[in-house]
């Protein structure tokens, strides 16, 4: 049985989470910093002294501490301008700041939690009291440290498909959009490939999920291995993704879609007990803003789905082209809403072709 724990005996060590806590001490008098670096080093802390007031600024910058002591009268820059300086930083404003003040600055004190001051100890210092708030002031760094991790975790889940490692739907309609005026703004092409697995139902069905969740990751890396800095790849939908191309026009699209269309019929999705080939049908679409001037954005997503359509119709293993077309706005946005169910579409460049409905209509 471990001894009873009492509220006699701090621990000796202060620690945040599991580790070390990192401490910078800020104060214009050598022998304070000194006796503060070799009381908290005695505690396991790793301490990183400062002398001037204007030095304090840059050094918890590069060192990114856990919590900060900081002196208010200092000479040079003193710990309210410093404070000041801290809070209207993205990066160090999170730190909690500990200010040290003479017993009778109650003003200071103030004036220093008004700035955002996490709390105060007062000089000369009783070491038990200090070391409380350090140890309060290092339990909410603990706690902030959590929720910025877990935020950035939740970030993650919210842009990124888990399977595949690739941006998920939302970036990408979100991404596009910023990609059209880009493009519009620089008179540069932007194309859009979107492509999905042929038959991918029945992979599911005699296979099982798990492998066509292989193939699925399996595509996944030869979009990442391929894409360039500034192109977009994301998986769309279940067995959907898109390839987001800015500066490539009609042919550098098309080429590149022939491209993945080999490279996916070629590869070899290695599962038990079997290993697959799998082929996709890919739609191409280009926007130049030169020739088509100011279309919708969601314009380019919706005749490359169109294209994608097609390819599916006339037989599944394809690249299909569909020209941007020009139209006004509301018969666009029309088209978009009722792509998927409307088979009179007046707009449809390839004659007589419903521009939706089974995919698996035999060969023309
Ligand atoms: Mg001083």
């Amino acid at each position: 049985m471990p001894a009873a724990r009492g509220p006699a005996a701090p621990s000796t060590e202060l620690l945040i989470g599991t580790r070390a806590p990192r401490i910078v001490v800020v104060d214009d008098e050598p022998s304070i910093l000194e006796m503060m670096r070799l009381r908290l080093e005695s505690m396991g802390a790793t301490v990183i002294t400062v002398l001037r007031g204007a030095d304090a600024v840059p050094v918890v910058r590069a060192q990114s501490p856990d919590i900060l002591l900081l002196d208010i009268m200092m000479p040079d820059m003193d710990g309210f301008a410093v404070i000041r300086a801290l809070k209207e930083d993205e990066v160090t404003r999170q730190i909690p700041v500990i200010f040290m003040t003479a017993r009778d600055e109650v003003d200071s004190r103030v004036l220093g939690l008004d700035l955002g001051a996490h709390d105060y100890v007062t000089k000369p210092f009783n070491t038990i009291e200090l070391v409380a708030r350090i140890r309060a002031a290092l339990r909410v760094k603990a706690l902030q440290d959590e929720l910025t991790e877990k935020n950035k975790m939740l970030e993650q889940l919210a842009t990124s498909d888990p399977l595949t490692g690739l941006p998920n739907r939302r970036t990408f309609d979100e991404q596009v959009y910023t990609e059209m005026e880009r493009a519009r703004r620089n008179s540069q092409p932007l194309s859009c490939l979107i492509f999905d697995i042929d038959d991918f139902k029945d992979i599911n069905d005699v296979h099982g999920h798990q492998a066509g969740d292989e193939v699925l990751r399996q595509i996944g890396r030869v979009l990442l291995g391929r894409k360039r800095r500034t192109d977009l790849a994301a998986r769309y939908g279940g067995e959907e993704f898109v390839w987001l191309l800015p500066g490539a026009n009609q042919q550098a699209a098309i080429e590149l879609g022939d491209w993945l269309l080999r490279t996916i019929s070629e590869m070899e999705v290695v599962t038990t007990p079997v290993s697959l080939r799998v082929t996709v049908s890919i739609g191409v679409s280009t926007y130049e803003p030169e020739a088509h001037g100011d279309v919708p954005t969601t314009a380019l997503l919706q005749h490359a789905d169109e294209a994608l359509l097609e390819a599916k119709r006339t037989g599944k293993a394809r690249v299909v082209f569909r020209e941007l077309s020009v139209l006004p706005e509301p018969m666009l946005e029309e088209l978009g809403q009722t792509a998927e169910a409307e088979a009179d579409d007046p707009f449809a460049q390839s004659p007589g072709a419903p521009l939706a409905g089974p995919a698996n209509l035999p060969d023309s």
